[in-house]
């Protein structure tokens, strides 16, 4: 058995994955949260969702009318397509299905790349940079104006920041990539909310 492997011992892996655990069971009671704000019970969310049109979802994605998928020009989630006249963000269906969409991703695929990432220190870590950016921080920083998009950039910095140097820690690092994840998500998607439907947020 090679020597590093030795001295790893099962008593050593506990706290962390106790941590770990705690991080995760968070990050799902915050959603169900989340959903309930939505009007949404989470487990019907998890099993339904069919209804979803994922053309549509991913013509908004990349910035394109989901109607005519001309090209969407203003950076804020409420607008008119200027080809077809659609309303982005319009109707609560749309919004809804556009959360609902970008969430359901981040819950079953973000956080599992995450936590497999994490265990690869710093490479994992700068991989899983522009991973979460491409998932789960685009969608909504899309439609964020340069101001709002720079301010959400700058607070999480030094938080970010922080949770790095877990990385310097053996083993603890496995919290460090998911929880990442979950700030700019939670940063970028609320920035979003507040824009597309000012004043409902509690
Ligand atoms: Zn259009």
């Amino acid at each position: 058995m090679p020597e590093i492997l030795s001295r790893i011992s099962v008593r050593d892996m506990i706290p962390p994955l106790l941590l770990l655990a705690a991080v995760l069971a968070a990050i799902i009671a915050m959603s169900r949260h989340m959903m309930n704000k939505l009007g949404a019970d989470f487990l019907k969310w998890v099993e339904d969702g069919e209804e979803t049109d994922f053309n549509k979802i991913s013509a908004i994605e990349k910035r394109l009318c989901p109607d005519c998928r001309a090209k969407l020009r203003e950076n804020r989630p409420v607008q008119k397509c200027p080809k077809c006249g659609h309303e982005l963000m319009g109707s609560d269906r749309e919004y809804f299905s556009y959360l609902n969409h970008i969430h359901k991703r981040y819950i079953f695929q973000t956080i599992p790349v995450c936590v497999a990432l994490s265990f690869f220190p710093l490479m994992g870590f700068v991989i899983g940079y522009f991973y979460i950016k491409g998932a789960v921080i685009r969608p909504f920083a899309n439609y964020l104006p340069f101001g709002r998009r720079l301010k959400t950039k700058w607070t999480m910095k030094f938080v970010v920041l922080a949770i790095s140097l877990f990385q310097l820690l053996p083993a603890y690092g496995a919290i460090s990539v998911p929880l990442v994840a979950f700030i700019k998500y939670w940063f970028f998607m609320s920035a979003f909310r507040e824009l597309a439907r000012p004043g409902k947020d509690g």
